[in-house]
């Protein structure tokens, strides 16, 4: 049976330095994945104004003045928005850190004249229409100058050849970590159908990811990690750590009633502009980015769901109310 603890904390001090901005900014996609609910990819949503968004990006990193701010985008795929490249400047020049969700798929032109101005990417291969080929070479380019993470979303029926790419990958690019990841319909909801082969390697997998991550030649930007692993804190002082897709799969992603620093180290953007302390929506929408009196939250919140599933929500840290 799991103690008893008092306090999850970040599991690195260095990720208590950054204010994290998750931004969904739009839902305008070249692909239409099957398995992505298409409220997401539907280009209903075309991305704000862009002096609305500078505004307001300017706004948050002068409210953060001990911190860096790190913006993370996505979407849809956040590469179409029609000013991508004048929002990336404006955040490398007003000193703010940028990361992006995206499916990879814009040719080796874009992201060589884009490379220096991202320095974290998650980089997802969508088998469906993604091009495993071209998605290597993304990696492999990108990989020279920032730190990439990289999802292989696992169809059942293209199993061996996905795995195939995510060893692949894993083995010949030299700091990239690897996950594959089990599909569930429309992203959430009931997991796909895989055989039991199939299963246990998406457990267990053999993939060797994780001996190439820490050793980096001297010619490879240095890795950059915003969020990570958490530690839980016991009442004796003693630690442990604690993974958070660990905390989803043993169901120990409950923190009902306990303080939580969503807001204070971390927002969350819907595509529509309106500002949340995390995507568990605990304390409402706390404003607009077109608000011209928008401020930040002040105070931890107290936790009133009983279920936290998003990964960014469980990396913040949390303690338990003493009474
Ligand atoms: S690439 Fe991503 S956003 Fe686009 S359709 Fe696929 S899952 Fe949805
Ligand atoms: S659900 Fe929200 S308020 Fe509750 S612990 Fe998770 S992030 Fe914090």
């Amino acid at each position: 049976m799991a103690r008893d603890y008092i306090k999850l904390k970040h599991g690195n001090p260095a990720y208590e330095n950054y204010f994290v901005v998750n931004w969904c900014f739009f839902t305008i996609c070249n692909f239409a994945c099957t398995y992505c609910p298409t409220f997401l990819h539907d280009g209903k949503h075309r991305g704000l104004d862009i002096n609305l968004v500078k505004n307001f990006c300017r706004k948050i990193i002068e409210m953060k003045p001990d911190k860096r701010v790190f913006f993370e985008l996505t979407g849809g795929e956040i590469t179409y928005y029609k000013h991508f490249s004048e929002l990336m400047n404006f955040l490398k020049d007003n000193g703010a850190d940028t990361g992006m969700i995206s499916n990879g798929s814009r040719d080796l032109a874009f992201w060589e004249k884009h490379k220096h101005l991202i320095d974290h990417i998650c980089l997802s291969f969508h088998p469906e229409q993604g091009d495993a080929e071209h998605f290597f070479q993304v990696v492999k380019l990108l990989n020279q100058e920032t730190t990439v993470h990289v999802n292989i979303m696992m169809l059942p029926e293209k199993f061996d050849a996905l795995y195939g790419l995510a060893t692949r990958i894993s083995s010949e690019i030299e700091g990239v970590s690897v996950a594959i990841q089990a599909l569930f319909e429309g992203m959430s909801g009931k997991i796909f159908s895989y055989t039991d082969e199939q299963k246990n390697l998406l457990e267990n997998p053999s993939l060797p990811m994780g001996t190439n991550i820490l050793y980096r030649r001297a010619t490879l930007a240095p890795k950059k990690v915003y969020r990570g692993e958490m530690k839980k804190v016991f009442s004796d002082g003693t630690e442990e750590v604690a993974n958070p897709p660990e905390l989803i799969s043993k169901g120990e992603n409950n923190w009902f009633g306990w303080k939580c620093s969503i807001g204070l180290e971390n927002i969350v953007i819907d595509p529509g502009g309106n500002v949340l302390r995390g995507w568990c929506k605990v304390g409402g929408v706390i404003g607009n980015v077109s608000d011209e009196n928008f401020r930040l939250p002040s105070n931890q919140v107290i936790c009133s769901t009983k279920n936290c599933y998003c990964g960014l929500d469980i990396m913040a840290a949390k303690e338990v109310v003493v009474l």
